[in-house]
């Protein structure tokens, strides 16, 4: 039974690991770059992707200047070809399994672009991204794999996602991310979730 004096939220459905679409167990640090969702919108799809910064090199912090505006542009010549971008993502799970969030699920991140997955385009509107530490085709952390099923199962706790698929798959020839050394048996095993919540070319993999 809950105590008496348990103290309220203005959002009744927020639950204890959820504060206006913030996550208790990230690191909060709030990116610029979101804005509304459509009022329509029925935020059911989780997005994966894979990032480094420059590619292939990990523990850096240049990932969260990336989605905060605060990249030297000029510290490496990788990044002049990104220079001005403004993107952010939902989540960035680093390959220790550290978790931060850069914009509330309640809130729309960029990070999916020019996109369509059942039946429906604008991916950013409704989904919410989750960016992997990592390089297409190469292998992910066992960390990262704990830490990403058991937000998975947090946001779907709160959120009626119904759906979860690769950048590569909502944007086909155009993105390969998070690519084919993620491993979605083992993030399947890890939710144990409906087969049919996944792309058709990872649900039988
Ligand atoms: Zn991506």
């Amino acid at each position: 039974m809950a105590p008496a004096a348990m103290p309220t939220t203005d959002n009744a459905t927020d639950s204890g690991l959820w504060q206006a679409g913030w996550y208790r167990f990230a690191k909060a640090l709030r990116s610029p770059n979101f804005g509304p969702r459509p009022a329509s919108a029925q935020t059911d799809l989780i997005v994966l992707h894979s990032i480094s910064l420059p590619p292939g090199e990990y523990g850096g912090n240049a990932v969260q200047q990336l989605f905060t505006n605060q990249l030297d542009w000029d510290a490496h010549p990788y990044f002049q070809g990104i220079r001005g971008l403004e993107v952010s993502s939902h989540f960035y799970v680093r390959r220790n399994g550290e978790l931060w969030q850069f914009v509330s699920c309640d809130d729309r991140a960029w990070h999916a672009g020019v996109s369509s997955w059942r039946g429906r385009g604008n991916c950013n509107d409704d989904s919410i991204g989750i960016e992997l530490e990592g390089l297409e085709g190469e292998h992910f952390e066992a960390p990262q794999y704990e830490t990403l099923a058991s937000l998975c199962a947090a946001i779907a706790q709160h959120y009626a996602i119904a759906h979860i698929a690769g950048h590569e798959h909502i944007a086909p020839g155009r993105k390969q991310d998070p690519g084919s050394g993620f491993d979605w048996r083992l993030l399947r095993e890890h939710l144990g979730w409906n087969p049919r919540m996944f792309p058709e070319q990872v649900a039988q993999r």
